[in-house]
């Protein structure tokens, strides 16, 4: 192929796109380096345009739980490909995911597809509105749940409880149905539903919140949740876009046992695809449209090549690959931990690394799970690890809040092989 000089692709890119990216994290932002290009990928590595390779622990923000360009995926695809693409009509391949997914997916009855982890988000808080005809969302500082309007809040500069947009462009009235609280924090979630007595249509929670680090919950706060809502008649959202077939095929439903009202699915779900998912019990999906009369549909939905690809991602993700992937994980994270301390007589051993399966955060200074300790200089001091990883050729998430993934590519041959290139 032919070679491209990155820091032309991007200048040229920055003209045609703002910022020169598609999604805001691509950017490198604050970074002395220019995002690499990356013009193809296999097993855990990425290769730029430039004819650089990296082992890759971004992997493409989650979905590649089996790794790039699996080859089973890449032959069902293939296959897919040549009978047709999309044909806005019922099809036997999201049946086929579907009846796959809810046969190991013991805690809900029915499924629906739809392109992204956002818009799962979105079609489920409507969806809890829809059914306990109440107006306001619980959800969590620290916890991410893409970019819907509603979502994207944060505490407000006034009153204890009051919230405010955290992006321009969403409306104040929005920003008032969206009630911001503190993970762990019992006693505001009390007053909260006091406060509020009959209007919390529902608690939307990352059961492992991954896209502010990577802050581990105490399964008794997830249970508190649970108990609240029924006693509220709200509901439980899960949002395991991240979690869902990453810490156990039943993402943190299955590992914890707490079942939630409404689960939101997405990355792994389609295999590196486009595709999200909302999942519940019969009553509750009933809901939705043509049946019910909260509205939702989708031009691409349940898109031929994205469900086959699903499938196949799935089918490979049997039970005991999970203890695999997390015994990869668990040596990666101490050799990790061992060259920081390492490093240029100790210029990052102040950092700790936390990790969950197949999921890990480095993290300057000591291991925490809460948003109010996530010390205030990360960025500057991430930043420099970063760019001594990559010339390393390891890419890690080029941003100091992102965790890490692994895949059942990063297998012993990889450990080996990142062995010798951090020590390099
Ligand atoms: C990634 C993510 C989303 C958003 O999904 P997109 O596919 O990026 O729209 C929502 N919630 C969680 C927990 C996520 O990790």
């Amino acid at each position: 192929m032919e070679m491209r000089n990155q820091n032309e692709l991007f200048n040229k890119s920055k003209e045609l796109v703002p910022g020169g990216v598609h999604s805001p994290v691509r950017s490198f932002k604050g970074l002395h380096t220019t995002p690499r290009f990356v013009e193809k990928a296999d097993g855990a590595y990425i290769y730029d345009t430039e004819g650089n390779n990296y082992i890759d622990f971004c992997m493409s923000f989650g979905p590649l739980i089996l790794g790039h360009k699996n080859t089973a995926v890449e032959q069902k695809l293939v296959s897919a490909l040549s009978r047709g693409w999309s044909y806005g009509a019922c099809e036997p391949y999201s049946l086929d995911l579907a009846d796959y997914l809810l046969s190991r997916l013991k805690f809900v009855d029915q499924i629906r597809f739809v392109n992204s982890g956002t818009e799962a988000v979105m079609t489920a808080l409507r969806l809890a509105r829809g059914a306990t005809k109440k107006n306001k969302i619980i959800k969590f500082n620290g916890c991410y749940h893409g970019h819907v309007d509603s979502m994207l809040i944060k505490a407000g500069s006034g009153l204890a409880g009051t919230s405010a947009a955290s992006s321009a462009g969403v409306p104040e009235g929005t920003a008032q149905d969206t009630l911001i609280l503190e993970l762990g924090d019992k006693e505001g979630i009390i007053n909260c539903f006091k406060d509020h007595k009959d209007q919390i249509a529902a608690i939307i929670v990352e059961p492992l919140p991954a896209n502010n680090g990577l802050l581990i919950q105490d399964k008794s706060f997830l249970e508190f949740l649970r108990q609240i809502t029924k006693d509220n008649n709200s509901l439980l959202i899960f949002d395991e876009v991240i979690s869902g077939f990453r810490v156990a095929f039943g993402g943190m439903a299955e590992l914890t046992g707490i079942t939630p009202d409404i689960v939101t699915y997405g990355k792994i779900i389609g295999g590196g695809l486009p595709v999200g998912a909302i999942a519940a019990k019969k009553e509750i999906m009933q809901n939705l449209a043509p049946l019910g009369d909260v509205y939702q549909a989708g031009t691409l939905s349940a898109n031929p090549l994205a469900m086959v690809g699903g499938l196949e991602t799935l089918t490979q993700m049997v039970d005991e690959n999970y203890a695999i992937v997390n015994g990869y994980t668990q040596k990666i994270v101490t050799l990790f931990k061992k060259w920081l301390n390492e490093y240029n007589d100790g210029q990052f051993s102040h950092y700790s690394l936390i990790s969950h399966s197949s999921l890990f955060w480095i993290v300057p200074g000591e291991e925490i799970n809460c948003v109010d300790k996530i010390p205030t200089d990360i960025t500057e001091k991430f930043n420099p690890l970063f760019e001594v990883l990559l010339n390393k050729g390891i890419y890690l998430s080029p941003n100091a809040y992102e965790v890490g993934f692994t895949s059942m590519a990063h297998n012993d041959e990889l450990i080996a092989e990142l062995e010798k290139r951090l020590w390099n």
